[in-house]
C-alpha cells in the first residue's frame, strides 16, 4: 500500500518524464476523475476549467497519482495551500507524509 509514496524508491520511473505538467498527464488525471472535480463533483465544461492540485506539495511530481482534478472553485480553496505547499513541500515529501 505503501507503493508510489512510501519507501520504494522510483528507480524503474523516468522522474523528468514528470517534471511538467503535460496535456497527457491532465488528460490522464481528468479521465480517471471522470471529468468531474474530485472534490465536489461538479462536471468540467469550457466554462469550468480543471485545475490541479498536487498532492504530496511537489510541483515537479506530476505522475497522475499525485494529482487531483479540481474545479476552478475548489482549486480556488486549495490554491493558498498549493503555494505554500511549493516551499514546505520538499519537507513534507521528505517525511514522507501523505496531505489528502
Ligand atoms: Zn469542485
Amino acid at each position: 500500500m505503501l507503493s508510489f509514496f512510501g519507501g520504494t524508491p522510483s528507480g524503474n520511473v523516468d522522474k523528468s518524464k514528470y517534471e511538467h505538467l503535460t496535456m497527457s498527464i491532465r488528460q490522464t488525471v481528468l479521465e480517471r476523475a471522470r471529468r468531474r472535480c474530485q472534490q465536489c463533483s461538479v462536471k468540467f465544461s469550457p466554462s469550468v476549467h480543471p485545475g490541479f492540485e498536487h498532492i504530496n506539495g511537489s510541483l515537479k511530481d506530476n505522475r497522475p497519482n499525485n494529482l487531483r482534478a479540481l474545479c476552478p472553485k475548489c482549486f480556488k480553496l486549495i490554491e493558498k495551500k498549493e503555494n505554500r505547499k511549493g516551499m514546505v513541500g520538499n519537507i513534507r515529501y521528505a517525511l514522507g507524509r501523505m496531505i489528502k
